[in-house]
């Protein structure tokens, strides 16, 4: 099953990125969701990322897969077809993505049979980006229009999700654990890759005969939106391309320590 979901925030493209659904959320359930977080990461800590991806599914609740189909999405999407193909796969399409992305994605869909692939779009970018221009004059009201506020709508529906963060990505990643509260929705995060390195994710692929996306041979290890992203030199980070000479390096999806997380200061 394919869906197409387009999202309404009742807000401009700053309040309801910046205002996750579930607020106002009491100390006790985030209590018990903190226990259950730390028995999850108890029992996992030694455990593979497949045996991760698979407990999540089975003992953190209703939990989607949220996918940019990127240069490395292809892992976990295997390990979800693999475990169970009806898997909910939240894309989000933000209307700005490189054409190679858009292939990418059906190509792979189709391929690993994922029979529950959500796409996610923002339904009021004509109001607010009429000209698609807002990347430029202010990023992060773009990523929170485009990214964050349809995706925080989208997961209203999961008790958690799963995500292809590494510890070896960045300083605001350095101490992922497998399981996380995400204290502002009160929702779980799960990370399976967390411990990976570069190796173990291209020997995955490797045997596993997964396909590369298109642009990973053109010089991008990262890939996010087609206005925000540049190729990488040999000995640059990996996410050098994105937002490039911009004080951004996030996307704002992800939060930590109670943050929204933009940029690397604010770790
Ligand atoms: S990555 Fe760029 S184009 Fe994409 S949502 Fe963010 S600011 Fe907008």
């Amino acid at each position: 099953m394919l869906l197409l979901v387009q999202n309404t925030p009742a807000q401009g493209p700053t309040g309801p990125a910046s205002r996750p659904e579930r607020e106002g959320t009491d100390a006790a359930p985030r209590a018990a969701l903190a226990d259950k977080v730390s028995t999850l990461n108890a029992r996992y800590r030694h455990h593979s990322a497949t045996a991760v991806m698979q407990g999540a599914l089975e003992d953190a609740g209703n939990i989607a897969l949220v996918s940019s189909f990127g240069a490395e999405s292809v892992v976990l999407l295997h390990m979800a077809a693999v475990i169970d193909k009806s898997t909910p796969v939240l894309f989000i399409d933000t209307e700005m993505l490189f054409t190679e992305t858009l292939v990418y994605q059906n190509d792979v869909s189709e391929r690993l049979g994922l029979s529950n692939l959500r796409i996610i779009r923002a339904a009021d970018i004509a109001t607010h980006d009429p000209d698609g221009q807002l990347h430029k004059s202010d990023p992060d009201a773009c990523c929170a229009l485009r990214k964050t506020a349809p995706l925080q709508s989208a997961l209203g529906d999961y008790d958690g999700w799963i995500t292809g963060r590494k510890r070896f990505q960045s300083g605001t990643r350095a101490a992922l654990d497998f399981f996380e509260v995400e204290a502002e929705t009160n929702r779980i995060k799960i990370n399976p890759l967390a411990h990976w390195a570069p190796a173990d994710v291209a020997a995955y692929m490797e045997e596993n005969r997964l396909p590369r996306h298109p642009l990973v041979a053109r010089g991008y290890p990262s890939i996010g939106c087609m206005t925000c992203t540049t190729p990488v030199k040999p000995g640059e980070d990996p996410r050098a391309g994105r937002w490039r000479q911009q004080d951004k390096d996030e996307c704002g999806i992800h939060f930590v320590n109670g943050k929204m997380v933009r940029r690397k200061a604010e770790a």
